[in-house]
Parts: structure tokens; C-alpha cells; sequence
């Protein structure tokens, strides 16, 4: 039995796994979350008999733990985070800590969009052809408590820049970067070299038994690799370059790891380039895990992504509605724009992060008829798209905004909401604006019925 204390910092799904963990390897924990810890989570504590404070970090502070493990939520800035810095106690994250513990293959996958949706798929890809795999980090349970529980030999983790900023000696046996636009800027001293640094973290530790893939056709990694070097061995995935994995609109092409397969879009239930781009990155992850093409294209075509990610809702008098909440920036709704195919009404605003509209011009001028803002302050849009001659309305109700987006819409139409800002202006989170216009829209069919 160890005498050594665990302090974990947060009691969420992340901080609870680690406690869980930590008490499993035989360490004393305590768990102190600053504000209210849900009631599922503190019925979980008290079930074993893990000491915890809530409201307060206070506590905390009569103990001299070997390491902190902060839950990704709590900013480093945090005083107590730099309290315990200042005295040389490591303080990391859930991941690292989980990965000290397990031997399991980890595949990792990070980027400032598209994350969800190529770890569920490449979870979704091992898990239909047999593999004994466990899905972790921002989706599903967190891999701490699934180390301490289960005996996976593969985890598919989704990684933010939060989780990596405290990952020192963890180490990615396949590591994906998907992309990188600005975002979460405030917790990088507004420098986005700092949040291009952390993602890059996802290579830490590796060698070349390790895989690196990457997208050749994003400009900011570009510029970040010529200037750094990689041990891993590297796979390259690009829609429009010489790459190691590329795409056409009818084809992926995927040359790794002295593989060569061919598999068609079209078995793939997800659209558009982006997803091109998520596909690519989670075949090239399946193909080095030793899965062959047909256990690819029967994984491919199987997949149901998370919903409010270009999520079809219903069609209601030939007009196709579409939930892309999750859109929180402005990368995110390039690629859904890109991807309509009808006149499309498109309903965007909420708390604007800095954005810079100006990427989705030519899209706006050919693809968008009416531009429905639906946000507390709708300023900025209203003087970017107010005067541009289409068809323009401005609201903080989104039953307001569906009612007229129906109005606008004649068969053959889309209406689009994916929002380029955060949610919590009207709404407590991406889930509930997403649910909203979901429920709003069904409203309208049982009307119709
Ligand atoms: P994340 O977990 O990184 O937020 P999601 O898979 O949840 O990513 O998708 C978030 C939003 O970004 C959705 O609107 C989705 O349609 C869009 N998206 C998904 N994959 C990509 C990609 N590779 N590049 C750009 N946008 C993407």
C-alpha cells in the first residue's frame, strides 16, 4: 500500500475516473472541485469512499500530494493549479495519469474540428471488425476510470488542447492532427502559436514505431512542421496534394504502411470534404491496427455520427432542414456551406469569438438566399450581411428564425443553422441550441399532420 496522496482537481467525468484510478493503484486521493459536483458523480465518490470537498478548493491544501491531476476544465492560470506548481508537484492531466497505468495501443486524435467525428468513427471501425477497444477523452467514459475497470487492448481518445497541455511522458502510438484554426485563444494568452504548440503536443514521446498522420493541406501545420522535426514515421492526408492518403469526390486513396486500398466515398455514411478529411485520417488509423479494406468499408458504411454535426433533421414540404450546431466557428461552417447543395437559408450568430467572415464570401454570394442572425447581439452580422440584397432577418428566437426560414424556403431548399459562435448567449450549450431547432422543426411536422 502506498502512502502517497493524489490530489485530483475537479470531480467531473475526467477528475472521477482519475480518482478512481488513483485509488485503484493504492495512493491516498482527495478530490476538491471549486464548484457544485453533480449528484451522480458524488454518489460515485461516496460509493468509494473517496474523501472529496465541493464549493471550495480549501481542504486540499493540509495535504502534500506527489501529483495533481487537473480535470481539462480548470485553466492553468488557476491560483491553486499554481500553488501547487510553485512547490514543484507535477500537475497533470487525467490522460497522462491514466496512461502511466495501462499498456493498451493508444490512438489519439486532435485538431480544432473534427475531432468527435473521426474518433467515434475510428472507434466505430475497430469496434465493428472485433477489436477489443474502449472510446475515451472528450467522448465517452473518461480512460482513467476505463483503465482502472476494464482490460481494453486499443482506446480511441479524443484530445483538446486542454488535455494535452498537461501530457508530459504519455505517448501516442498513432497520433492524428486534423487541423488547426484559431480557437479557445483566451487560454493561450491570445497567441496562436501557443495553442499550435500544444496541439503538436500529440507527438510528444513518439518514435519511429509510431505513426504520425497528418493534413498536408492545412497551411498553419505546414508552416509548424518545416520548422520542427518528428520522430514518428509520417502519413500525409490531403484532398487536393501528392499525399500518402488523398481524395477525390469518388475515391480515397490510402498508400500506407505497404498497403494500397482503393475504397469508394460512397460507402461512406458522413458528407462532405471535411469528412473526406475524417475518413481519411481514421481508415489510415484502422489500416495500421491491421484491419483490412472490407472491415473498413463495412465500418464506413455503419457509422451514425453524434448528432448536431451536419445532422439532417427532416424534409417538410421538399425543404431539407439541418442542425449543424456543433459549428461553434467559422472553419467549421466552410465546410458545411461547401457541402449544401440547394438555395439555402442559413441561420448563424451567438457569442462571436473574433470571427472573420470573410472565408465563406463566395459561398455566401452563390449557395446562401437568406441570412437569418439569431443571437443576443446580432451586430456585427447585421452590418456585414444586412444591406448585401438578400433575403435578411434578425432575432434573438429561434422559433422566430425557423418560422421564418420556412417562410423563405420553397422545395428544394435547405435551411442551414450552423452558427460559426458559442452558444451560451441564449443557450446553455451547442446541445440545447441544437435540440431546440430540432424540436421546433418537429413541431412543424406534427402541425402539418
Ligand atoms: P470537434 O470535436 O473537433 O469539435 P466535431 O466532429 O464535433 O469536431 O465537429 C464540429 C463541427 O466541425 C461540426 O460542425 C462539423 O460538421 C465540423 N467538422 C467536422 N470535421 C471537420 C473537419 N475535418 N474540418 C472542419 N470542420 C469539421
Amino acid at each position: 500500500m502506498q502512502e502517497e496522496t493524489i490530489i485530483v482537481l475537479g470531480a467531473g467525468e475526467s477528475g472521477v475516473g482519475a480518482a478512481i484510478l488513483a485509488q485503484k493503484q493504492g495512493y491516498k486521493v482527495f478530490v476538491s472541485d471549486a464548484g457544485v459536483i453533480a449528484a451522480d458523480y458524488k454518489n460515485i465518490l461516496e460509493k468509494y469512499s473517496i474523501n472529496y470537498e465541493t464549493g471550495e478548493h480549501k481542504k486540499l491544501y493540509q495535504y502534500t500530494p506527489v501529483m495533481v491531476v487537473k480535470s481539462p476544465g480548470i485553466p492553468e492560470k488557476n491560483e491553486t493549479v499554481i500553488f501547487f506548481s510553485k512547490k514543484n508537484i507535477p500537475v497533470i492531466s487525467e490522460i497522462e495519469f491514466a496512461g502511466k497505468f495501462s499498456s493498451a495501443k493508444m490512438i489519439c486524435i486532435s485538431g480544432s474540428n473534427g475531432k468527435t467525428t473521426t474518433t467515434l468513427l475510428t472507434y466505430h471501425l475497430l469496434k465493428t471488425a472485433g477489436y477489443n477497444v474502449g472510446l475515451a477523452g472528450n467522448v465517452g467514459k473518461s480512460l482513467a476510470w476505463q483503465v482502472a475497470e476494464e482490460a481494453y487492448d486499443y482506446y480511441v481518445i479524443e484530445l483538446s488542447s486542454f488535455q494535452l497541455d498537461g501530457m508530459f511522458d504519455f505517448k501516442s502510438d498513432v497520433a492524428i492532427l486534423l487541423n488547426i484554426t484559431p480557437d479557445h485563444l483566451d487560454r493561450y494568452d491570445y497567441k496562436f502559436e501557443n495553442y499550435v504548440a500544444s496541439k503538436f503536443r500529440i507527438t510528444q514521446n513518439q518514435s519511429a514505431t509510431d505513426a504520425f498522420i497528418y493534413c498536408a493541406d492545412d497551411a498553419t501545420m505546414k508552416s509548424y512542421m518545416s520548422a520542427h522535426s518528428f520522430a514518428a514515421t509520417m502519413y500525409s492526408i490531403s484532398v487536393k496534394n501528392d499525399a500518402d492518403v488523398t481524395a477525390d469526390e469518388n475515391n480515397l486513396h490510402f498508400s500506407i504502411a505497404e498497403k494500397n486500398e482503393i475504397i469508394s466515398t460512397s460507402v461512406l455514411t458522413i458528407q462532405g470534404k471535411h469528412n473526406f478529411y475524417n475518413a481519411m485520417a481514421a481508415g489510415s488509423a484502422a489500416l495500421l491496427m491491421g484491419l483490412t479494406k472490407t472491415q473498413i468499408e463495412q465500418g464506413f458504411s455503419t457509422f451514425i455520427n453524434a448528432e448536431h454535426r451536419l445532422e439532417k433533421v427532416a424534409v417538410i414540404d421538399g425543404v431539407t432542414f439541418i442542425n449543424d450546431s456543433k459549428a461553434t466557428n467559422v472553419d467549421s461552417v466552410w465546410y458545411a456551406l461547401d457541402s449544401m447543395q440547394q438555395p439555402t437559408t442559413w441561420i448563424v450568430g451567438g457569442v462571436d469569438k473574433g470571427n472573420d467572415y470573410s472565408v465563406l464570401e463566395s459561398f455566401v454570394n452563390k449557395k446562401v438566399k437568406g441570412i437569418i442572425c439569431l443571437g443576443k447581439d446580432n451586430s456585427i452580422l447585421e452590418a456585414l450581411y444586412g444591406a448585401r440584397g438578400k433575403l435578411f432577418f434578425s432575432t434573438n428566437d429561434i422559433s422566430a428564425a425557423v418560422a421564418k426560414a420556412k417562410a423563405w424556403s420553397v422545395s428544394g431548399d435547405a435551411v442551414l443553422l450552423s452558427p460559426a459562435c458559442a452558444s451560451f448567449d441564449l443557450f446553455k450549450n451547442y446541445i440545447d441550441r441544437g435540440n431546440q431547432f430540432k424540436n421546433i422543426v418537429n413541431q412543424i411536422i406534427n402541425h402539418n399532420n
